[in-house]
């Protein structure tokens, strides 16, 4: 029987603070096939995070039975490539004042401190943040485009930068993008339809230049709407989920368990041929070019 099998591999998912959004069903999926997963937090969330696991107030559960277990959590700002990057008043925040190595850099080098050179297998960037998201993009503040960007997109670049050097050949990185990179999506906004632009393309880049680097594929998985903590950052996502029931090719809901299978598929070896993709996990939307609507006479004629 062909199954997935990541026994012995290594994942450090980032984004990572509940159990409602794509990382954590990654981080199920992952588990269930056997990784060691490790996650990165963003700090203002990570008291909660942490706090909720030991309360066993998360969903621990594996699909096909047992319990997640993370092998480390660790505090982790995309947004800060080095300590010399982090300003002053992020520094004094009370929810940063008491942690260090949260910059990209500072991870990695603790990540090969923890576990050595070779440690890595499997990077999945699950993250996400653009200020200005609700206001339209010719609305949107050159500040604010600009930090949806780097937290959102550039973001990959240097995780790609600073973790590559400890991955293994044959090793997968995955980010989670949305069809906002490729289609007009009311609702979306803040440069964050440009960040999603952005990701898309550099992961065909980012695969030919990591791919002869290092031996690694990378690929995005662009994901349909879940109600996610970020997502109701958009203040429509509630809309976007019952937009594509009603005119998404196969009429169930998405969940967030449909993007972890994948996940895990493309991290696997069974995907070794898999490089520079973006990869719709969105029930079909991706293929329609008019709504269905309730005047369409579509559901009879199929059906
Ligand atoms: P989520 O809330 O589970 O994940 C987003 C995570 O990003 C959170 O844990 C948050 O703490 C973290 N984060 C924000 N700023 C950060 C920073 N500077 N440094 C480190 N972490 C930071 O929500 P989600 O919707 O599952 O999002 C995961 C990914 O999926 C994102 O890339 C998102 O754009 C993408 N996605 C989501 C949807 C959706 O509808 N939910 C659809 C397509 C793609």
């Amino acid at each position: 029987m062909l199954s997935i099998d990541l026994t012995g591999k290594r994942a450090f998912v980032a984004g990572v603070a509940d159990d409602n959004g794509y990382g954590w069903a990654i981080v199920r999926a992952l588990s269930a096939a056997g990784a060691k997963v490790c996650v990165g937090t963003w700090p203002p969330a990570l008291k909660i995070f942490t706090k909720s696991l030991e309360r066993g107030k998360l969903d621990t559960s594996r699909p096909g039975g047992g319990e997640i277990e993370i092998e480390k959590i660790y505090p982790l700002d995309a947004m800060f490539d080095t300590p010399e990057d982090v300003p002053e008043e992020v520094r004094a925040d009370k929810r940063y004042a008491e942690l260090t190595g949260y910059t990209i850099q500072e991870l990695s080098d603790q990540m090969r401190a923890d576990f050595g050179n070779g440690c890595l297998d499997i990077l999945v960037h699950s993250l996400a943040n653009g200020p200005e998201v609700q206001k339209l993009l010719v609305d949107t503040s050159r500040k604010g485009y600009l930090t949806a960007l780097s937290a959102s997109a550039y973001s990959l670049v240097s995780m790609v930068s600073r973790f590559g050097p400890l991955m293994n050949r044959g090793g997968s990185v995955l980010s989670l993008s949305y069809l906002a990179a490729a289609r007009a999506t009311p609702g979306y906004g803040g440069g964050m339809s440009s960040a999603k632009a952005a990701l898309e393309g550099d992961t065909r880049t980012l695969a030919l230049e990591a791919g002869y680097r290092w031996g690694l594929r990378v690929n995005t998985i662009s994901a349909g709407p879940l109600a996610s903590r970020a997502a109701k950052a958009i203040g429509i996502v509630e809309i976007m989920v019952d937009y594509y029931k009603a005119n998404a090719p196969l009429r169930d809901v998405q969940t967030a368990d449909d993007v972890g299978h994948v996940a895990a598929f493309l991290s696997s070896p069974l995907a070794a041929g898999i490089s520079g993709m973006t990869v719709y996990v969105d029930k079909g939307y991706h293929a329609m070019g008019m709504a269905v609507g309730a005047h369409l006479p579509i559901e009879g004629r199929i059906s």
